[in-house]
């Protein structure tokens, strides 16, 4: 569409390229600019680096300098002979030192007075404007020094000392200065080692390698700029190259400024990269101006093609296409969008996605900044950790966009109810904590859970559903169960586990002595792995009876587990650690042919031919080859198919339901018949139920229970019914133990019954018994 407008219209195209160019030019000059301004600023620190380098080399000779003056001063016959004012003997001694010592240019000798008892140059005259004064001054106060001071000759670095007896015990007799010019040669040994450009400015136009001369003003310029060290930076950009210089004040040896000393450094690797960057851009501008000459002259088709091809690119991304698919000259677009993403990058860190709520990395930090407070202040803090109870029910049977809904709207009630008594973060899934940092009385604590228990109370609405979840919390406080954040999220997850093993949606504090619990837990899942290998699984079986006939027609293999030290483990706790460690589905594998090879034998041995029914969980339901593992096992132990039944829990039924009806059309292909188990207790939707191929519906025994007294259960339970009916199911209750409640449920047609009533699971053996005594229509072993 939008092609064919360009085709028709040309001054669109034209519109277009540059409303698309622009940006791209103007990121080039962005990183452009920015790339100079950094390179200028690291070339300022370099030189400042370099210009200390350069500082401590020229020391060096001042030191060196210094050296040779001590080792002439502690010359005993010079210590007598200025004291004897024996000049003959001196001048022959420093004449021969100044012309064996390269590095001197003058040498001055005085009496203890000041008066100068001989001066020796190499360049007559330079010695007459020496500042003897300060050379004085600070002999009274230092045995030794060494600085700078400028001659009319230019800089030069002396070295003065008293003259003393070597071991420094006879009083001196004068003093000695040695000057050492600052020459060229020194300057470009030090250049060429730092590969800069210095030099030196001195007040008298003394320059080094530079063609600039100081004056009164440059110099309180750069004084004035200059950082704490006394160096002051600059850089600048020519012909495409960064200059960054550093400059020092340089002090006399009475600490007056007397000149500049100065470090230019070229950036050389950035030069390349600015090149490149403007080579780049100004290469990108050409190309499209040729290009859109090209186009205007006579190639317009042409050009048409790599627009569409551009477009395409922008499509791809809107469509959800990988970025290496997609050409570099779209992607090059995206870096504007960087800063932006870099900001979300930052949110997505300390942020939840879903609920915008802070994250667990958030709330750790915000935990650990209350604890010190708290340590500071002696107050508590509480950490309260919540899940939601059966949430995975919701996700199971409803979809996770409803789940994920649905913690948005518990994210929004939990933020209101806490409001600023407390910072609430989502640790993932269905986990919520709430951190109260500033905690006087635990009265406000459970005040807190209760205030946010309450807000369950009402339904949230998730697309057309009236959803009822509750939640379950546990509390830690600080400092009583713990000093860490660590140890505090552990212990309210501890409680919170508690809380959710002794019936849910409620709050429980952490004692100490919780931890046990959690021991069994853990004893509960390392036993299991070796439980099959060590045969500690076996199989009980209840009766499904005809609740007209009272005839057994099937039984139901239920799994136990006879732990070596905890005794008999009954499968509610045992199968949720095995579904959470995938031990599901070997044990699950074991319980089918177990239950398989029972049946088959009952059969060979003439016991009426039954259809035994086996659990299966949501794990091994959705395992790839769950059909694949039936056929395997009834080809094994010789059970024919009809003989066997899965059941399965409405909300695993629920989940996936394409897979799931594909499955199930598998099982029913091959022969196995499969019911809903614990029927009522999730979310079934109607519309679905009818596309599944099952034979039963099972009511949930938490029906049952009360189906003789409450109207609510006799009224779920009577349409359950009907609605198996209707879709031609048969209606099994579950958990039938008092003759009232089998009234009723005769009475409302249901088809089948098992529960104690009849009899509890019982071993194989006992089950055969059953069979023979039923048989003849008695009831027994309410074990
Ligand atoms: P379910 O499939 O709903 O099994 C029925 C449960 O109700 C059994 O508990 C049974 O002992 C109990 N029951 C039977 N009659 C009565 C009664 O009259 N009153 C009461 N109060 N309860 C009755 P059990 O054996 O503890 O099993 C609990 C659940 O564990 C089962 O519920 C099933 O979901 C699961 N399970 C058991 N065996 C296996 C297995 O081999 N594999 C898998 N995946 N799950 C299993
Ligand atoms: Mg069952
Ligand atoms: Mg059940």
């Amino acid at each position: 569409m939008l092609m064919g407008k360009l085709r028709l219209n040309y001054q669109v195209f034209l519109i277009t390229v540059t409303v698309l160019i622009l940006p791209l030019i103007a990121i080039g000059y962005y990183f452009y600019t920015t790339t100079v301004n950094n390179m200028k600023e690291i070339g300022k620190e370099r030189s400042v680096i370099s210009i200390s380098i350069a500082q401590s080399l020229l020391d060096n000779i001042g030191e060196n300098l210094l050296s040779i003056t001590t080792s002439n001063s502690h010359w005993e016959e010079y210590r007598i002979a200025i004291g004897t004012g024996d000049i003959p003997w001196i001048k022959v001694n420093v004449d021969e030192n100044l012309s064996s010592v390269p590095v001197l240019d003058f040498i001055v000798t005085t009496d203890r007075e000041g008066n100068i008892v001989s001066q020796a140059e190499k360049e007559p005259g330079v010695t007459s404007k020496l500042a003897f004064k300060e050379v004085l001054n600070r002999l009274e106060k230092e045995e030794q020094f060494f600085g700078l001071v400028d001659t009319s000759r230019g800089l030069a670095f002396i070295a003065a000392s008293k003259v003393t007896s070597e071991d420094g015990t006879a009083p001196s007799t004068g003093n000695v200065i040695f000057g050492s010019f600052l020459k060229d040669e020194t300057f470009q040994y030090i250049q060429s080692t730092l590969q800069a450009r210095i030099g030196i400015m001195s007040q008298h136009g003394q320059t080094f390698s530079s063609h600039e001369s100081i004056t009164e003003e440059k110099l309180q310029n750069y004084m004035l700029h200059a950082d704490s060290s006394g160096i002051s930076t600059s850089s600048y950009t020519k012909n495409e190259t960064i200059y960054a210089s550093a400059v020092s004040v340089i002090m006399d040896i009475s600490d007056q400024p007397i000149g500049i000393f100065y470090l230019e450094q070229t950036m050389q690797t950035s030069t390349n990269i600015i090149k490149n960057l403007k080579i780049m851009t100004l290469s990108a501008t050409a190309i499209i101006l040729i290009l859109l000459l090209f186009q205007t002259t006579m190639l317009q088709r042409r050009v048409m093609l790599p627009l569409k091809h551009f477009r395409t690119a922008i499509e791809q991304v809107a469509s959800g296409s990988s970025i290496s698919e997609i050409p570099s000259s779209v992607v090059a677009h995206a870096e504007q969008s960087m800063l932006t993403l870099f900001d979300q990058l930052h949110k997505l860190s300390y942020y939840d996605y879903l609920t915008d709520l802070p994250n667990r990395r958030y709330a750790n930090k915000f935990l650990q900044g209350a604890l010190k407070e708290a340590a500071e202040h002696r107050h508590k803090v509480a950490v309260l950790y919540l899940d939601l109870d059966r949430f995975k029910n919701i996700n199971d049977s409803l979809g996770h966009s409803t789940g994920d809904e649905l913690l948005k709207l518990v994210a929004g009630r939990l933020k209101a109810v806490i409001a600023d008594k407390g910072v609430v973060s989502r640790l993932g899934g269905d986990e919520f904590t709430i951190v109260m940092p500033k905690v006087h009385d635990l009265s406000e604590v459970s005040r807190m859970a209760e205030n946010i228990t309450a807000i369950f109370r009402e339904s949230f609405i998730v697309q057309d559903y009236d959803l009822f979840v509750t939640s379950s919390i546990g509390v830690s406080m600080y400092p009583e169960d713990g000093d860490t954040a660590d140890a505090l999220v552990m212990n309210a997850d501890v409680a919170l586990y508690l809380a959710k093993d002794t019936g849910r949606n409620k709050y429980q504090y952490y004692s100490s002595n919780m931890n046990s619990g959690l021991v069994d837990k853990l004893k509960i899942e390392s036993g299991l792995r070796k439980a099959i290998d060590n045969n500690e699984l076996y199989l009980t079986y209840q009766p499904k009876v005809n609740i007209e006939t009272n005839e057994i027609v099937g039984m139901e293999a239920l799994v136990r587990w006879m732990h070596p030290e905890l005794g008999v483990i009954p499968p509610n706790e045992f199968i949720p650690i095995a579904e959470e460690t995938g031990l599901i589905n070997p044990i699950g594998e074991w319980v089918l042919r177990t239950a398989c090879v029972q049946n088959y034998l009952w059969q060979q041995q003439g016991y009426p031919k039954l259809k035994v029914a086996v659990n299966v969980s949501v794990r091994q339901f959705q395992h790839d080859d769950i059909v694949e593992v039936v056929k395997r096992i009834l080809e094994e132990t010789g059970l024919e198919a009809k003989w066997l039944e899965l059941e399965i829990t409405e909300s695993t039924i629920m989940n996936y339901v394409d897979e799931t009806v594909r499955t199930l059309n598998e099982l029913k292909a091959i022969g196995v018949s499969v019911s809903i188990d614990d029927f009522g207790t999730g979310y079934s939707s109607l519309s679905y139920l009818k596309l599944f191929p099952i034979k039963s519906l099972k009511i949930d025994r938490s029906f049952v229970k009360e189906i003789h007294k409450n109207p609510g259960d006799l009224a779920i339970a009577k349409s359950v019914i009907t609605l198996g009916h209707a879709l031609n199911f048969e209606v099994v209750a579950e958990g039938v133990e008092l003759e009232e409640q089998l009234e009723v449920l005769r009475r409302e047609r249901c088809d089948i019954l098992q529960g104690y009533y009849y009899s509890s699971p019982v071993t194989a053996d006992q089950f055969v018994r059953l069979i023979d005594g039923k048989q003849k229509g008695n009831p027994s072993n309410k074990s």
